[in-house]
């Protein structure tokens, strides 16, 4: 979309705006500058603007939402159906799920007296046999069917003696009584009557058969055959005059020759050469010739979707290139040297690459924007102290922000004991400590240095001196707008956001297509395997024996349970009824809590406890999911654990196994069986979730944050439910990767094409 979005002080402070983003298919359609306004087109025009659109059906539509013309056109159906012929009703297959089209030869309503259940039936007759239509329970269903009647009913085959389906959809063709719209809505189930109005007789006859039919999501009131008659009057009037989204970028599509993407990895499923125009699309996907056009035309719409949502992305990182000068943080080594020299240990070869990426960008023209992905314990903090060290080096202080004050205090430890020795200041800012450091080293934060915070950070008071580096940990916590608030706090400071949660593939290049993306992949050497364990209640004797062994070996445990305190549920279980629980059962060992609710200073001081080895187990919620670093911890028990998310459970197994001896992750979830004695059951029975299922078989973190992602979508997976990707219509981040790297192949050749002479692809003429 040919729009500056940008006119305030820095150019990438916007996260991608979600009105624009939930507005762009409309958008799209009629905002597009000098190619087509709102007026010769009329998208914008109310629904009553459609023949057959009165009063009352727009109501009806605009509680689906659907105000515009263009809502209405982009109301896709929720399905077609093939009525270019029926099945034969002789030809029924059991468990055939199929549309046959029939004349009502008898219909009635059965009560039976003694379950007091009622059927009515409708017995359909195509000339080659017979069909039982059943609804259950539903004796109203009777108004709105008569004997003779030509209906068509789309349904799964329930049985063959007699041949019946229930509550299949119908939708009455014509009616040898009825005025109005006789048939039923979609559901199938009553209140569809009477309020639709009347039936144009001017409807196309071959609307409803004979083609792919589209079947709409209907509201009560509205019938398929009214909504698909306004489909098709809107097509009528205003199809032609549907434009391109950005003419221009098809004009580049054609030079790209609308082709696999580069890393000729992934080909674009359909016939690329074939891709209907807009207009076309739309048509296409009320009204297809084959189910092959329809699909195509979702594809089709759904590229103008990935389109926009790159174009937002990359203008915001053109404008970064554009309008910001880098500070120089390329550093000279005088403390990078000393740094690793006693670090104890040797950074991993992904550690190194990562940290040459990142000082080729710490001195390069343009701040750094740059994504770290690793894996839980994969070792990002080393990452960032030598980044911090660079700009350190270079005379810029750095500021690190942590989502939780735990994880602050824990990165300011760390830091302190990586950096003091160097005379670096290091400082911590969250909500309850401003500052502390070392006596004689802390000079004060209008000096460089570096401080380690949590969102307090963003707060006015929190004035950093020459700021040069902004590191993020954990990225997937905040939000887009929180990272850039903090890096107001410099002129263009290097940006560094790491994250544990790996990123599909394809959201990354869609959500952080601003962001350069570093991957470490790679583990520090020495770490023990981790075994994870599937059991339910039944098995917690012997769970519970297992980890008495453990700490007799002089291991440590993390207990963690769904919440702080009980709720009434039976089946949750919490921190503060079953602590005192679970010290008696671990007597002789210390056992110690932490969750949300407890002082900092407290949370502090017992995470100290179990890092020194005086605590033996901590029973926590899931605070403890993020950063903590303890490796004698060697076991992980999670209680309720249908409870927590895939990508949680990842986070909470990465505690563990961060030392050389074997560690043991068990999930317990399920109820316990009725008779309650474990050793009836020979092998306890498996928690059937199959998402812990998979859990318990792979640790590779992005093979699992895929599976989150299909299972829960984006928003719950990245906490950036604000980057738009939620609004996608048409398009979906998983089933479309071709289209999202075509997409974004697309828009980066647009946007980065050097000004030709060539007025009618160059993207400066767009701007207004
Ligand atoms: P995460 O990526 O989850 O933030 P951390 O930075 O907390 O991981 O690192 C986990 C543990 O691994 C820490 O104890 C850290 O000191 C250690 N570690 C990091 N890099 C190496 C390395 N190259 N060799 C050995 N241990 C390392
Ligand atoms: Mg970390």
């Amino acid at each position: 979309m040919g729009k500056e979005t940008n006119n305030a002080a820095t150019p990438e402070q916007a996260p991608v705006p979600k009105s624009v983003l939930a507005a762009a298919p409309v958008a799209a359609m009629t905002s597009t500058g000098a190619h087509a306004s709102a007026e010769t087109t009329g998208l914008e025009s109310p629904v009553s603007a459609v023949a057959g659109v009165g009063s009352a059906r727009a109501r009806l539509l605009a509680k689906r939402g659907i105000l515009t013309v263009g809502d209405l056109l982009l109301d896709a159906p929720r399905r077609h159906e093939d009525r270019r012929q029926f099945s034969k009703i002789r030809d029924l297959q059991e468990g055939q799920k199929t549309t046959v089209s029939g004349k009502v030869i008898a219909m009635g309503n059965k009560t039976f007296a003694r379950t007091g259940r009622s059927v009515f039936e409708v017995i359909l007759d195509d000339g080659s046999a017979h069909l039982h239509c059943r609804w259950w329970n539903l004796p109203q269903m009777e108004r709105f069917f008569d004997v003779g009647d030509e209906l068509v009913v789309h349904g799964k085959v329930r049985s063959l003696r007699p041949k019946a389906m229930d509550h299949p959809e119908t939708e009455t063709l014509s009616s040898v009584t009825r005025e109005a719209d006789p048939e039923t809505v979609a559901t199938g189930v009553a209140g569809a009557a009477g309020a639709a109005g009347t039936v144009d007789l001017a409807e196309e006859p071959s609307l409803h058969v004979g083609r792919w039919v589209p079947i709409y999501s209907l509201t009560d009131g509205l019938t398929q055959r009214a909504r698909r008659w306004i489909a098709w009057n809107a097509l009528k009037t205003f199809g032609e005059r549907i434009p391109e989204a950005d003419p221009d970028l098809l004009v580049e599509a054609s030079r790209l020759g609308w082709t696999a993407s580069a890393d000729g990895q992934q080909e674009i499923p359909l016939l690329a050469q074939e891709w209907p125009s807009r207009a076309q699309a739309i048509r296409d996907l009320h009204f297809p010739v084959s189910d092959t056009d329809a699909e195509r035309a979702r594809q089709r719409l759904a590229l103008d979707e990935f389109i926009a949502l790159q174009s937002e992305i990359q203008r915001r990182r053109l404008n970064l290139e554009a309008k910001a000068t880098a500070l120089p943080c390329q550093g000279d080594n005088l403390l990078m040297r000393p740094f690793l020299a006693r670090l104890g240990f040797r950074p991993t070869q992904a550690q190194n690459r990562v940290l040459r990426e990142i000082r080729e960008d710490m001195g390069g023209l343009v701040p750094m924007r740059r994504l770290l992905q690793g894996d839980v314990g994969s070792g990002k903090t080393l990452v960032a102290a030598a980044a911090a060290l660079m700009a350190l080096e270079s005379g810029y202080s750095a500021v690190v922000m942590a989502p939780t004050e735990i994880l602050a205090q824990q990165l300011h430890a760390n830091f302190r004991r990586w950096l003091e020795p160097l005379q670096i200041p290091v400082h911590l800012w969250t909500a309850s400590v401003k500052s502390r450091s070392e006596p004689g080293l802390n000079l004060g934060l209008s000096d460089v240095g570096l401080t380690v915070g949590t969102h307090a950070l963003i707060e006015s008071s929190f004035l950093p001196e020459r700021l040069g580096l902004v590191i993020i940990d954990e990225q997937h916590r905040f939000g887009v707008a929180q990272r850039e608030r903090l890096l107001r706090k410099g002129r263009y400071p290097h940006l560094l956001v790491m994250t544990a949660t790996p990123i599909p593939r394809t959201l990354g290049l869609t959500l952080y297509g601003d962001l350069d993306i570093s991957v470490l992949d790679e583990k520090p050497p020495g770490r023990g395997k981790i075994r994870t364990h599937l059991r339910t209640p039944d098995a917690l004797p012997k769970v519970w024996a297992f980890i008495r062994r453990e700490l007799e070996l002089g291991h440590q445990a993390y207990i963690v349970y769904p919440r702080i305190l009980d709720n009434g549920e039976e089946d949750t279980k919490s921190v503060e009824t079953e602590y005192p629980r679970i010290c008696k059962a671990l007597e002789p060992h210390a056992v110690g809590k932490l969750h949300g609710r407890m002082p900092p200073e407290e949370k502090e001081r017992i995470l100290g406890e179990f890092r020194a080895g005086r605590i033996q187990a901590l029973v926590a919620t899931s605070v403890i999911e993020v950063g903590i670093d303890v490796p004698q911890a060697t076991l992980m028990l999670i209680e309720n654990a249908q409870q927590f998310g895939l990508a949680q459970l990842h986070q909470l197994r990465g505690r563990i196994g961060r030392g050389a001896a074997e560690s043991h992750c068990i999930l317990v979830s399920g109820k316990a069986s009725a008779s309650s004695a474990a050793s009836a059951a020979p092998s306890a029975p498996l928690p059937s979730d199959p998402r812990l299922k998979a859990f318990s078989e792979t640790d590779d973190g992005f093979e699992l944050a895929e599976l989150d992602f299909k299972l829960r979508g984006v928003g719950e997976l990245t906490g950036l439910a604000q980057s738009g990707s939620d609004h996608l219509r048409f398009g979906s981040l998983i089933e479309d990767r071709p289209l999202v790297e075509f997409a974004r192949q697309l828009v980066r050749r647009h946007l980065r094409r050097p000004p030709t002479g060539n007025s009618a692809t160059d993207p400066s003429n767009k701007a207004r």
